[in-house]
């Protein structure tokens, strides 16, 4: 792969400036005003509250709902989402979700994915930002449906009074409100806008290198519990890469995905709707698919022969294994083409689509038990 063109990309001004300033005002601002005057526990809540609201905004509102459109939204939710998805300063929705599809379709390719993880920490955390790198070029011909939103329009057109408005107003708004307006400026506006900025950026710089990769390892994405909590359930990035289209990333309940709990809970309000989820057989199948691929390496690298007999006996156990999951597999899609077919036909009766539900429900149950005796073998090849 031809090595990208990036020492000499323009630097862009106005973001390499934005970046330091507010990160040394955090850094300066903070402690010093901290020891002379000291912040109020208003201060320390409204912080909480915008960052919650600006990480929220990103996770549920840029990144779920409009970059991967895993379920739909109200208009007044989606007005929310735009108020703090704008006041994060991430840019509008259009250059974010432009960049992140690309990223999903070109995941780690240099030339390609505008923050690819191959180029390093740096490159992928901030400083794709920095410069006018070609890879970063601004390309929206792959926003068609967002294109047609008046709201994302708008917020496109007028993005930069609305982020200045948003960042400065409502601190100071706030500042106002408690009867502390530095102490309010300095926390819920500064160091809220440095920390939220840098959580977000770990999804494209750690969550592409550190952790495990259990869905698949056709790309660097990772699954990290410690990402997903300071993230709002964006640390679950090997699932969500895979599956970006599912409103989930943690996929599991007890999963740290405040996000999904979100989405979730705002549909029983009529706030969200239509969230799509991935089928079991389709998670379980790219688990076990992982497994074995492991299985087959560690495998590999045993000597071949005179292999101790209990190597042997794994040996062949993964093997019968990989066979009844792949008639699983077969059977699964015979089931499916039965059912997609009797619903073409529409003259299936009511008990035949209970027994074919109950059919594919019998193999996922296969495949799950399958998977923890997989989990079991591999804990002895380790
Ligand atoms: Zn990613
Ligand atoms: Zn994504």
């Amino acid at each position: 792969m031809a090595q990208p063109s990036t020492e000499h990309a323009p630097i862009v001004w106005a973001n390499a400036l934005m970046f330091a300033l507010t990160l040394a005002a955090a850094v300066i601002l903070v402690p010093w005003y901290g020891l002379t005057h000291g912040f109020s526990s208003a201060d320390w809540a409204v912080f909480a509250v915008f960052l919650i609201a600006n990480g929220m905004a990103i996770t549920a509102g840029y990144h779920r709902l409009w970059a991967h459109r895993t379920y739909e939204a109200h208009w007044i939710l989606r007005l929310v989402y735009l108020v703090f998805g704008t006041m994060a300063l991430q840019n509008s929705v259009f250059a974010w979700c432009s960049g992140h599809r690309t990223h999903h379709l070109h995941v780690d390719d240099e030339d390609r994915d505008p923050y690819s993880a191959r180029r390093g920490f740096w490159f992928s955390h901030i400083g794709w930002m920095l410069r006018e790198y070609p890879s970063g070029r601004e390309d929206f011909s792959n926003i068609p449906d967002l294109k047609k939103d008046p709201l994302l329009r708008f917020q496109h057109r007028y993005y930069v009074p609305l982020a200045l408005a948003a960042n400065f107003g409502l601190p100071l708004a706030a500042g106002v409100l408690f009867h502390d307006v530095w102490g309010m400026l300095i926390l819920a506006g500064v160091l809220r806008l440095v920390w939220s900025h840098h959580v977000t950026f770990f999804i494209n710089s750690l969550a592409h290198m550190w952790g495990t990769r259990p869905y698949t390892d056709d790309n660097s994405a990772r699954d990290n519990p410690v990402l997903a909590v300071v993230t709002y359930g964006e640390g679950y990035h090997n699932f969500h890469h895979i599956f970006a289209h599912d409103y989930r990333n943690g996929v599991r309940w007890w999963q740290w995905d405040p996000t999904k709990w979100l989405i979730a809970s705002l549909q029983l309000l009529g706030l969200t709707r239509r969230l799509k989820r991935t089928p079991v057989f389709q998670i379980q199948r790219a688990l076990l698919a992982m497994q074995f691929k492991r299985a087959q390496a560690r495998l590999a690298r045993l000597p071949a022969a005179g292999a101790a007999a209990h190597i042997e006996s794994l040996r062949a156990r993964i093997a019968h294994e990989y066979e009844s999951f792949l008639a699983a597999l077969a059977e699964w899609a015979r089931v499916k083409e039965q059912w997609l077919g009797d619903k073409k036909r529409a003259v299936r009766e009511q008990w035949d689509q209970v027994h074919l539900q109950r059919c594919l429900r019998e193999i996922e149950t296969r495949l799950s038990r399958q998977l923890r005796r997989m989990r079991l073998l591999q804990a002895q090849l380790a």
